[in-house]
């Protein structure tokens, strides 16, 4: 663009109050007219994230700017509940987060929701999720009517891709994927500097790509999907087997999980034969990513990142090793980032900021 086009396009930001001018940054004198320093206008307005999960609910409001400035969770039970169910809790974490910041619903330009499962952001379906009884449900219209505000929808892997995107290591790259790796395994994809939904705007399932012909069965109901291999719940499958002689039959599979590190890293071999496996389940997967997309890089994300046997150089150097080799490029760049709740709502937060973004850009508001 040329300079005159882009000034006349900041000033029009500058009109609306979206764009300020910062005096505190330094001039450096060049030619012609002086550079000015610009910033998003921090209270332009405030969108909510909140991440919705199992066992914890967590929100967060940021300013325009995507500064967090208030955070509110609320711990809720384990079992699957009803829709309903969800969004009464929802709108309990909501009024404490408001409550807090001595703001009202009516400040909220637009709330972002993401939780796991298969959730079409175009339409603001949920069409699955693990947290619900129920199936195909008009999520969106049913929050909105519920908190009087805009609301855009998505699943948490694309919520951490956008967290990434927006405020963290993707900010500067065109092409990069984002793995999740929790109860399930998530990807999200940015393709010239925009998330990729497909056309279905499920987004990706890489956990449900078949590392297996006719292999473990998964939690889909199909066969050999890289998840029935890697996922917590694989996991715990095979660690119920592997340290039945602890006699720990009836362990709940998060302390089973633990067991089964605390084993693999006293230099158990069953236990780590099984983290051995499931990371070179990850690096076919991982390969599979870079062979189909050729991401600048790979973020591998999730509360789970301390069993570090899943990253370690082993697994990397597999997923070099299955990639194909582009002769005279540097090897693919894969970082590990764990996340917390509250990063997941950050997410939740660039997700209401990017709605109110495309809004404007398509004229909506
Ligand atoms: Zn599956």
């Amino acid at each position: 663009m040329s300079p005159a086009s882009i000034t006349a396009l900041v000033g029009e930001l500058l009109d609306l109050g979206l764009l300020q001018e910062r005096a505190d940054a330094s001039r450096t004198t060049t030619r012609g007219r002086p550079p000015v320093a610009l910033s998003v206008q921090p209270d332009a307005g405030y969108v909510v994230g909140i991440k919705l999960s199992r066992m914890r609910h967590t929100a967060l409001l940021v300013d325009a700017a995507g500064q967090p400035l208030a955070e509110a969770s609320l711990a809720c039970s384990d079992r699957r509940r009803s829709l309903d169910q969800i969004l009464s809790e929802t709108e309990k974490v909501l009024d404490t987060l408001l409550g807090r910041a001595g703001l009202q619903r009516g400040d909220i330009a637009c709330i972002g929701l993401g939780m796991p499962g298969m959730i079409d952001h175009a339409a603001g379906r949920l069409v699955w999720s693990p947290l619900l009884t129920e199936r195909d449900r008009p999520l969106r219209s049913l929050a909105e009517d519920l908190f009087g505000v805009p609301v855009a929808v998505d699943n948490d892997a694309n919520l951490v891709t956008l967290a990434e995107l927006w405020f963290g290591k993707g900010r500067a790259m065109a092409d990069f994927a984002v793995v999740t790796i929790e109860q399930g395994v998530g990807m999200g994809l940015v393709l010239n500097h925009r998330l990729y939904r497909g056309a279905g705007s499920l987004g990706m399932e890489l956990g449900h790509t078949k590392v297996q012909l006719d292999g473990a069965l998964c939690k889909c109901g199909q066969r050999g999907c890289l998840e029935a291999y890697i996922a917590d719940y694989a996991l715990v499958r095979e660690a119920s087997t592997a340290l039945d002689a602890s006699g720990s039959g009836s362990t709940a599979d998060e302390a089973m999980l633990e067991q089964l590190f605390e084993q693999a890293k006293a230099g158990n071999d069953a236990a780590r034969v099984i983290f051995r496996r499931a990371g070179r389940f990850l690096a076919l997967g991982l390969a599979n990513v870079v062979n189909l997309f050729d991401p600048s890089l790979i973020i591998i994300a999730g509360e789970r990142m301390q069993y570090d046997y899943l990253y370690e150089d082993d697994v990397i150097g597999e997923m070099h090793r299955l990639s194909l080799n582009r002769t005279g490029r540097a090897p693919q760049q894969i970082e590990t980032h764990a996340w917390g709740d509250l990063m997941w709502a950050r997410g939740a937060a660039a997700l209401a900021l990017s709605e109110i973004a495309d809004a404007m850009a398509e004229g909506r508001t």
